[in-house]
């Protein structure tokens, strides 16, 4: 269990949820700028319910690099999606206890808690520098 109440649940499904249109806009405007707007129609025609679309894949096949960021989100986002469905969500992946409640506020697409979050970036850092 991840020790979340019913109502803080909801609250970050929400957050989720106005991340996720946020970026599409994102990406909406994005595409139209490059004049690209017949993909912009893929956005349009994506079902009410965000959670059944497998959008970030729809637009990663279009391969537009300056909506790479927004596309990692939305995967990120529809990772988050589904471990509420399985009951992950809030488990921390590293170490297995539970992400606070202010955390998942603050980054809802979060896997691990503070501590191993810390630790992956400093295993982590400077992986893409290259050593001279
Ligand atoms: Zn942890």
């Amino acid at each position: 269990m991840n020790g979340l109440s019913q109502t803080q649940q909801l609250w970050i499904e929400q957050l989720l949820n106005q991340r996720y249109w946020t970026l599409l806009e994102e990406v909406r405007d994005a595409l139209e700028q490059s004049g690209q707007q017949q993909y912009s129609e893929i956005i349009g025609n994506a079902p009410a319910d965000p959670g059944d679309a497998a959008m970030a894949d729809a637009l990663a096949d279009l391969n537009v690099a300056m909506i790479d960021r927004q596309i990692h989100e939305l995967r990120d986002i529809e990772a988050a999606r589904q471990r509420m469905l399985d009951n992950s969500y809030g488990i921390c992946i590293d170490c297995g206890n539970r992400i606070a409640f202010d955390r998942l506020t603050a980054y809802p697409a979060a896997v691990r808690c503070i501590h191993c979050q810390q630790l992956y970036e400093k295993t982590h850092a400077g992986e893409h520098t290259p050593s001279l």
